[in-house]
């Protein structure tokens, strides 16, 4: 009498194929079936059930994903010779020792069906799902639809709309998505930063540090990314002390031809140490004042001429320039009221009150007469938290189309 053994179905496919649907059928039609999944998969629900996208439900046991072997410890329990069907769901999720559990169950008589992805979002093996397939007797692949508007190529991948800290990402549709061969790459690539450079503009208390606190740590905390703060002049440790020489109150003597130099010389520093290199590397860049500052305070309030500045700012920068400006823009008079709160003096504070009316407008001016989109003028007499979502809308659509 030759022994009866059970037989392995695996189910996969990309992100909303539908695989738990098909897991949920096997369940309603065999009735001595029970159904596993990893206690991290509780996009859908963290209560022991299976759920379909359709929110159809059946009892499913938890299982700690570095445990698969409580699994044989459950069945143990319920009697073996009661089960027919074991169904597995999300099994990228498990330890390779999975694979073990699945074939003792095979042997024991046990028809076992499993679910999960095979690749994960950089299309590497996900978890045990590929061993699983090699031994199975049947092979099911799903497909869904692929993200790109027009497309009508079936998803064979899922991509990650977000890029997280944590090497496991347990989400639905906001953190995933499917593609098809054609369009992983582009669908891929678009949520990327791929070297964002934002810098923030203005006056005296505009808020400019605050926002780019607040910015820096809402594009970690939604989408993951790291910003690379920087001030100007400053930033690195030779470009500080540049900036140590402009500011300091001993020097008021100073002509402004060399005032100009030694910012595009501490520009140039900065941008060759640290700002090209971070945008190769697709990082973001948030800059505290950038070239725009010297084309207002020096070519344009102090005479050094517009056109010379910008042509100074072209070689410390290699022709760089930020993808979003946003001027802080305040009334000088709050924002002097505003800046005094700090207590420090230096050089520049000791200029007369028009010298910053002048340095308003001609913020006003750069902005209204750009014709690159890059500038966003901001109403920053309000509270902190209005101008930082105003900001945000901006970053956020800028994100999208890039
Ligand atoms: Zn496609």
């Amino acid at each position: 009498m030759t022994k009866k053994h059970g037989t392995l179905t695996v189910v996969y496919g990309p992100m909303f194929s539908g695989k738990t649907s098909l897991l949920i059928n096997v369940c309603a039609q065999d009735g001595s079936v029970v159904a596993f999944k990893p206690t991290i998969d509780t996009r859908y629900s963290d209560q022991a059930v299976l759920v379909s996208h359709n929110r159809v439900e059946v009892p499913a046991e938890l299982i700690a994903a570095d445990k698969p072997e409580v699994i044989l410890t459950i069945l143990k329990k319920k009697k073996y010779a009661k089960i027919s069907h074991v169904v597995i769901d999300e099994v990228n999720f498990f330890a390779q020792s999975l694979v073990e559990v699945v074939e003792t169950l095979i042997q024991r008589g046990i028809h076992v069906t499993v679910g999960g992805l095979m690749l994960d979002s950089e299309q590497q093996d996900f978890g045990p799902t590929r061993a699983l397939a090699n031994k199975a007797d049947i092979v099911t692949r799903l497909f869904s639809r692929c993200d790109k508007p027009g497309c009508t190529r079936p998803a064979e991948f899922s991509y990650a709309r977000k890029i997280k800290k944590e090497q496991i990402v347990v989400g639905a549709t906001d953190l995933y998505g499917a593609a098809c061969d054609d369009h992983y790459d582009e669908l891929r690539a678009r949520k990327q930063p791929k070297g964002l450079l934002i810098s923030f503009e203005g006056g005296e208390g505009g808020g400019k540090s605050v926002q780019i606190k607040r910015l820096r740590d809402r594009l970690y905390q939604e989408f993951g990314w790291e910003s690379v703060v920087l001030r100007e002049p400053g930033g690195t440790v030779i470009s500080e002390q540049i900036r140590q020489v402009l500011l300091s109150p001993d020097n008021v003597g100073m002509a402004y031809t060399t005032e100009v130099l030694l910012f595009q010389a501490a520009r140039a520093q900065i941008y060759r140490e640290i700002v090209l290199p971070s945008l190769e590397a697709g990082k973001v860049v948030l800059f505290d004042r950038t070239r725009d500052s010297s084309v207002v305070y020096q070519g344009m309030v102090r005479g050094f001429g517009m056109n010379l500045v910008e042509q100074l700012n072209d070689i410390s920068t290699k022709n760089t320039k930020p993808h979003l400006t946003f001027l802080l823009d305040v009334p000088v008079k709050l924002g002097l009221a505003r800046r005094n709160g700090s207590g420090k003096i230096d050089r520049l504070d000791m200029e007369k009150k028009d010298f910053h009316e002048k340095v308003r407008q001609a913020y006003l001016t750069l902005a209204r007469e750009d014709k690159t989109g890059r500038w966003k003028v901001i109403d920053a007499s309000r509270t902190i938290e209005k101008i930082e979502e105003d900001i945000w809308k901006v970053v956020k659509a800028k994100v999208g189309q890039k």
